[in-house]
Parts: C-alpha cells; sequence; structure tokens
C-alpha cells in the first residue's frame, strides 16, 4: 500500500474521531442543561405566590365582613330595643346602621371580586403544574437519550481510536510526522484524485504530477499543497 493511501485512511480516521469528539462535547454540554424546566418552576413558584397572596386578602376581606355584620347587629339590636327614646340619639343611631349597610355592600363586592381572582390564579396554578409535569417527563427521557447516545459515541470512538493506532504503528513516523504539519494548516493534509482533478482544491492536475503521485512517493498538490492520493 502507497503511503498517500495509509494517510488518507489515516486522515478519513481521524476525520471521524474529531466529527464524534464534536458531538460527544455538545452532549456533554446538553447533559444536566435544565434551563426549560427551571423557567417554568419559577413561573410555578410566582403564580402559587400570587395565588397564597390573594387568598390571604379573600381572608382579611372575609374577616372585615364578620366585623362589620356583629357591629351592625349590635347596632340594629339597639335601634329596635325601644330602649333609645331620644330621637336625636335615635336619628344617629340610624345614620350608623345605614353607614355599615353601605360599607358591607361594598366589601361584599370586593370580596366576590378578589374571589373571582382567586379562582382564575387557582387555574392558572393546576396549568403550569401540569406543564412542568410533562416538561421534565420529555426532560428526564431526553436526558436518558443523551446518556445512551454518549456511551455508544464513546465505544465508537474507542474503536477508532484503536484502528488510528493500528495506522499509525504501519506509517513511518517522518511520514506521519510530515502529515501532522500539513494537517496543521489545511485541516485535510491529503487530498483525493478523481479524473485527474485535487479534491482539495479541484485543480487539475499537470500530467507529470499525477504520473509523479502514481509513485510510491509522497507528492504534494502544485496548487494546494495537499498530499496527493490517486485511488
Ligand atoms: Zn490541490
Amino acid at each position: 500500500m502507497s503511503i498517500a493511501k495509509q494517510l488518507y485512511q489515516l486522515q478519513e480516521v481521524e476525520l471521524e474521531i474529531e466529527s464524534n469528539e464534536r458531538t460527544l462535547r455538545q452532549i456533554a454540554s446538553q447533559l444536566g442543561e435544565n434551563q426549560a424546566v427551571v423557567r417554568i418552576q419559577t413561573k410555578l413558584a410566582l403564580e402559587q405566590q400570587r395565588l397564597e397572596e390573594l387568598r390571604g386578602r379573600q381572608h382579611s376581606a372575609e374577616w372585615e365582613i364578620d366585623d362589620i355584620t356583629s357591629k351592625l347587629t349590635t347596632a340594629e339590636e339597639e335601634l329596635y330595643s325601644g330602649r333609645i327614646r331620644n330621637p336625636k340619639e335615635l336619628t344617629n343611631l340610624q345614620h350608623e346602621v345605614d353607614g355599615l349597610r353601605v360599607k358591607r355592600n361594598q366589601l361584599e363586592d370586593k370580596a366576590l371580586e378578589i374571589m373571582d381572582q382567586v379562582e382564575f390564579a387557582a387555574a392558572s396554578v393546576a396549568a403550569i403544574s401540569s406543564e412542568l409535569k410533562t416538561v421534565e417527563a420529555e426532560w428526564h427521557s431526553q436526558q436518558q437519550q443523551l446518556s445512551t447516545e454518549m456511551e455508544q459515541l464513546k465505544t465508537t470512538l474507542s474503536d477508532l481510536e484503536h484502528k488510528q493506532q493500528l495506522l499509525l504503528a504501519k506509517i513511518n513516523p517522518q511520514s506521519v510526522e510530515f502529515y501532522r504539519e500539513l494537517k496543521k494548516q489545511k485541516r485535510q493534509a491529503v487530498a483525493r484524485v478523481e479524473q485527474g482533478i485535487c479534491r482539495g482544491c479541484r485543480i487539475s492536475l499537470p500530467v507529470a504530477e499525477l504520473q509523479r503521485a502514481r509513485s510510491d512517493n509522497l507528492v504534494q498538490c502544485s496548487s494546494c499543497g495537499r498530499i496527493l492520493f490517486l485511488a
């Protein structure tokens, strides 16, 4: 086998290794990444807090109503007890009763309004909770899938690295070093030649160059400098 062919095979294996390593890094960055879950958890916590606040306001409104109702009951009892005879006192008491009734009506309206808001917030909390469950389930299954993919990739990589070692053992070290230097500059150090064209730079090669490349020596493309490999 020509050195160019061996180097080409090495390059194929190394490009595959690099591509697998890139995928592996991507997977590693996605593993444990749970922004979507955290975002919904935060949303849920805020909505739950709002619901608690509204329930607190609902209870205060109810206490206020109870308080006014008991004041009203006392005042009404007093008004209709017949114990008060003084007309001015009676008028004042009547005013007090009327005032308390107005205030209680207002508070009842307010309490109803808050109750509507409580219902709305409770429905929203339920919806977000169910959304969170779905997203968490998706996240768990995605994480499992990623872990499986990662294990498969690691196996593939170890096979490829074994292949790489076998190839490296066959090629003389100077050629490997030359290949490495060229790879640093061009990423692909070896270019296939197809129908007289260098696939590295797509330039048609002179006949003399093709003939030299056919020999066992390492010949570089006069245009892009890559090692030419005639399949
Ligand atoms: Zn070229």
